[in-house]
């Protein structure tokens, strides 16, 4: 039996929500359509020819990509040219692209923070504070037969999701008294005649940018033809999130020596090293920010960061880096390439929880445009 895309999609949307995107990034889904069935999902860095030629070969039905692959508006739609060939080869043959960008770099426990497990950056903290989500409560009352669906349901939409915590909720059992009137069709009781029903209340905490799916969610699981609960706002510290990392080595470090485990860490041929005329000699406030970093540098150097690490540094910037004082090191946007075996690991833990049947292929093609000699 295959899976549902959309069940897909809304699993990994509980761990990688939309609204953690940038203003304007083009995140979700890109290319095709998710009403279908999905045997075999590929995940990629980039979504560049080869990758499709991969997926026609490897019968894939959706690619999951971290670099939305439509970047600028499509004015014509022609065969001719190998860029928008690529999106006809993907309609023809039924492959969907679904996007997950900048909401990766920003979730806890997404891109930024691999490249700090990878490094040894420990208790890190974002760089840039893109995001701040005020939390609320939804308690839920329904026949305790129907607590476990509930539950269930709720947790599918990211609702209680809290720091290294997933699917937390509380439940406690009462009673729940009614009286259906003429009009009403209840699943429990008669008209006109007051019922009581041994019920459970259950309480998620959820950031309010999810209160419309945890309400879908919770409507769709209840029994009941009036569902009662309670929406409550919370005065808890709201969740923040944000781009980059800042974090510390375990001891300090020579710069020479950090450089290697950077180069090592990646795989890297080679990478480009900016050091102002005081060089640092030993580093171990590390800042990181996947991808094209390079305009978060003064946050780098207002967190006080030794070193820090981003991809696409131009000529430039490089020069103001280095006068503002700050040792940067460029190691090429290529290395957002580990979220692909970091997301066939996290999509292999969802197929065995969740019991699905389809396949998860990692892109074997190297994007990378750039090469050393
Ligand atoms: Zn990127």
């Amino acid at each position: 039996m295959s899976l549902e895309a959309k069940e897909f999609i809304t699993k990994f949307e509980s761990f990688c929500p939309l609204w953690l995107a940038e203003q304007g990034d083009p995140c979700g889904l890109h290319i095709g359509s998710l009403d279908k069935k999905i045997d075999r999902v590929m995940m990629t860095l980039d979504v560049r020819p080869e990758v499709v030629s991969e997926a026609i070969e490897k019968d894939i039905d959706l690619i999951v990509a971290k670099h939305p692959p439509i970047f600028r508006p499509v004015d014509r739609l022609v065969a001719d040219d190998p860029q928008t060939k690529m999106y006809i080869d993907l309609v023809k043959h039924d492959i969907a692209v679904y996007a997950a960008h900048t909401n990766m770099d920003i979730i806890w426990g997404g891109l930024n923070d691999w490249f700090c497990e990878m490094l040894g950056i420990k208790e890190s903290h974002y760089l840039v504070k893109t995001h701040e989500a005020r939390l609320k409560k939804l308690a839920v009352y329904m026949p305790s037969d129907n607590g476990k669906q509930m539950r269930e349901a709720l947790a599918k939409t990211g609702a209680g999701t809290q720091g290294n915590y997933r699917n937390t909720s509380y439940s406690l059992t009462g009673v729940g008294r009614f009286t259906p009137n003429k009009k009403a069709n209840p699943t429990i009781g008669t008209q006109d005649q007051e019922e009581q029903v041994q019920e459970t209340r259950i309480e998620v905490v959820f950031p309010e940018t999810l209160q419309e799916k945890v309400l879908q969610a919770m409507y769709q699981a209840h029994p009941y033809e009036e569902p009662a609960y309670d929406i409550l706002p919370l005065d808890n510290f709201p969740q923040s999130f944000g781009l980059g990392r800042v974090g510390y080595l375990d001891s300090p470090t020579h710069i020479e020596d950090f450089v290697q485990k950077v180069k090592k860490s990646f795989q890297l041929d080679g990478l480009r090293l900016i050091q102002p005329k005081e060089v640092k000699q030993t580093v171990q406030k590390i800042a990181i920010c996947g991808g094209s970093g390079g305009k978060f540098y003064s946050d780098a150097l207002k967190k006080e960061a030794d070193v820090y690490i981003t991809g696409d540094i131009s000529y430039h910037t490089a020069h103001d880096m280095q006068a503002n004082g700050l040792t940067v090191i460029d190691p090429g946007h290529n290395i957002e390439a580990v979220c692909i075996k970091q997301f066939i690991e996290k999509m292999e833990e969802w197929k065995k929880e969740e019991e699905w049947d389809v396949e998860f292929l990692p892109s074997t093609v190297n994007t990378n445009p750039f090469q050393f000699r």
